[in-house]
């Protein structure tokens, strides 16, 4: 076998069993094989970059960072569905549909999947791109990332048609979404709030490896195309599955809308039973002749329909109602509750979001409530029984005063929350702080947790995170559960961090709104920490995407005496608060104010480099060419397709040496 055989076999086999695991559930060879083949693979195509394919299996890990998501103007438009919450809305659905055709009337049921929309298109079997559904009409196309997502297949199997557009929906499992969130919160970030609104934000994300790491689904549903040779939705599900895509098996053929309640009716009492998130039912008329027939209203076709499952709600008794601070200080208000069983699991705590949304319901100690688990993994108050009131209640008075420290509360005016302003003494917020600092996108500080954090805190041994440069491994060894070992990896986890550039010290900070995006713009723009921290507002908003917000956060960051105290406690153990100088000299606006697309392989560069090299002379990196686009940077190896665009658009094309000579 030569390498170029051996290559094809090792794809082939990895899709396999890829496809075996992820779409059978039925693996056929232990993970520890798996890897060790597709690191065969790696190394091979790596070897032998001449033959690189972007649908190869070892693509789906991610690396390519998308700065901004081309539109894509879609060839099916992705219409909405109408929704209905009854008996009568489906019969009357059924009415209107039989004024519109002759004969029978089939019907296909399907799980209405809780996630984010997406069109795949196929040609020749490969994946060609994937694309938001966005206003319908046009979406943003985030390839890149639906690549890391294991059932998207990248190569299909069986008898496909030459091109055609697939539509499904990226959801985020349960288990999958929990485990994310208990990692979060070990790290002191924010828990993400619902499945939903995750998969949907993982999309958008620059980073492709960040999306890889996330266990999203695509659970495909309908196909759209020229000449298929498909005649009902329900062949069409089974074709697709044929073809290697995750279709779930609960679809079910009915003859009658009585049919279509039981299914409605199995489903709402057995949704908690599946491993995601639905949010009702979709009917569909089966024949795509009759779908034909009946046609589209301006926002949805006729042939379909959603049944909205309505939101579970139970009643419980408020027991009492505590007060959470959180690292910016910010007081949330939560209600502890009589344990009680809602859609599918034990519900003891809910939000109540703050002060004004427990004086609208008149929320008290003692009462009945009712409680309701929404589109949000967290439940909520939606009221208060008044009948079951017990005689001596009396109305919540919101709290002063910190529950954690005692320091009197502010409320910002225009916002809805009360913070603590004791900021380097109120123990949730400086343990926080310091719980961001230490972060894997911060500091990343190996060796330490979150829960460490906690104790050194309490234990007295550091009060912010500038005190950690001084830890001893001494100090540390009698805290709970320290070996040695562990104790020596910590201290020389946080003396490593010394060498992490600026812009990640600065997202560390802390400083309110400044997160990793704005922390890297403003490192850009001010090279060093003692430039920003004299920057007026005024200067500041003159910076590129940085408003007022972050601007007032900013210097309010810096008029303390205290947080200046830190920065200059960091700089005396050698924290970078500055751009090194190699970056520095590396960094120029030679190409400030120009999109530039990269594509094909590089002789003395790799693609991330290059890629690097225009962001540090100013420049954009866009992921496909459009008529912004000011180059396109061709190597070797790259599709005919985009030169084909680019000559169109009349966009300039630079060989590798001309883009280096254009910038040195
Ligand atoms: P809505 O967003 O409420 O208008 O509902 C329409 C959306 O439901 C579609 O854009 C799909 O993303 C989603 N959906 C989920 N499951 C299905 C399914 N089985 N068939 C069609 N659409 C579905
Ligand atoms: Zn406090």
């Amino acid at each position: 076998m030569n390498t170029k055989e051996k290559i094809q076999t090792l794809r082939d086999e990895l899709r396999q069993h890829n496809y075996n695991y992820y779409i059978l559930d039925d693996p056929t060879i232990s993970d520890y094989e798996f890897d060790m083949k597709l690191k065969e693979l790696q190394a091979l195509e790596e070897a032998h970059p001449e033959f690189f394919d972007s649908n190869s299996p070892t693509q789906r890990v991610g690396g390519e960072i998308t700065k901004n998501f081309n539109t894509v103007v879609h060839d099916f438009r992705m219409y909405s569905l109408d929704n209905s919450y009854s008996k009568e809305d489906l019969e009357d659905w059924e009415t209107r549909i039989k004024k519109l055709v002759d004969g029978e009337v089939q019907y296909t049921c399907e799980l209405k999947y809780d996630g984010a929309s997406m069109n795949l298109t196929y040609e020749n079997g490969k994946l060609l791109r994937a694309v938001t559904r966005g206003d319908g009409v046009q979406g943003d196309d985030v390839t890149t990332n639906v690549k890391t997502i294991n059932t998207v297949p990248l190569q299909l199997k069986g008898d496909y048609p030459e091109r055609f557009d697939i539509r499904g929906e990226i959801i985020l499992p349960i288990e999958g979404f929990l485990k994310m969130n208990e990692e979060r919160i070990a790290n002191g970030e924010e828990p993400y709030r619902n499945p939903r609104n995750t998969a949907s934000g993982s999309l958008k994300l620059q980073d492709s490896a960040e999306v890889a790491k996330r266990p999203l689904e695509c659970l495909l549903y309908s196909i759209k195309g020229n000449n298929l040779n498909i005649s009902t939705q329900y062949e069409g599900l089974e074709m697709a599955r044929q073809w290697g895509f995750k279709v779930p098996k609960e679809a079910k053929l009915v003859n009658s809308i009585d049919e279509v309640l039981e299914y409605v009716a199995y489903w709402d009492t057995h949704r908690h039973n599946l491993p995601y998130e639905i949010d009702g039912v979709v009917i569909k008329v089966n024949s795509l002749f009759q779908q034909e027939e009946l046609g589209f209203t301006a926002k949805a076709p006729r042939w379909a329909m959603a049944y909205k499952f309505k939101a579970e709600q139970v009643s419980t008794r408020l027991n009492e109602i505590t007060y959470q601070v959180g690292r910016t200080g910010a007081i949330t208000p939560v209600a502890n509750l009589e344990p009680v069983q809602l859609a599918g699991t034990i519900v003891k705590r809910a939000s109540l979001h703050n002060a004004d949304q427990i004086e609208k319901l008149d929320i008290r100690e003692g009462d009945e409530v009712y409680v309701e688990k929404g589109g949000e993994i967290i439940p909520k108050i939606v009221g208060v029984d008044l009948s079951k009131r017990p005689e001596n209640s009396k109305p919540t008075q919101y709290i002063t005063h910190c529950p954690e420290c005692g320091t009197e509360l502010l409320r910002p005016e225009g916002e809805a929350k009360h913070y603590c302003p004791n900021y380097n003494g109120c123990p949730p917020q400086v343990i926080g702080r310091i719980q961001h600092y230490i972060s894997r996108k911060a500091m990343d500080i190996e060796g330490l947790g979150g829960e460490t954090v906690a104790l050194l805190v309490n234990e007295g041994l550091i009060s912010n995170y500038s005190d950690l440069y001084e830890l001893t491994v001494d100090q540390v060894i009698p805290l709970e559960r320290m070996a040695e070992k562990s104790a020596e990896n910590l201290v020389n986890g946080i003396a490593a961090s010394k060498q992490i550039p600026f812009e990640r010290v600065l997202f560390a900070l802390g400083i309110r709104y400044v997160g990793e995006t704005v922390a890297k713009k403003l490192a850009r723009h001010y090279k060093s920490i003692d430039a920003l921290m004299y920057a007026s507002t005024l200067d500041l908003v003159s910076v590129d995407e940085i408003g007022e917000r972050i601007a007032e956060s900013v210097v309010e960051f810096f008029s303390s005496e205290e947080n200046k105290l830190i920065v200059e406690r960091l700089r005396s153990f050698g924290v970078q608060l500055e751009i090194s100088a190699e970056k520095l000299a590396n960094q120029t606006d030679k190409l400030k104010g120009l999109s530039i697309v990269v594509s094909g392989v590089f002789e003395t560069i790799s693609r991330n480099e290059l890629k690097k090299l225009i962001e540090d002379n100013g420049g954009k990196v866009s992921s496909s060419i459009s008529s912004k686009t000011s180059y396109l940077v061709a190597g070797d190896k790259m599709g005919p397709s985009k030169r084909t665009k680019a000559e169109n658009l009349n966009i300039q094309i630079l060989s590798e040496q001309e883009f280096l000579d254009m910038i040195r």
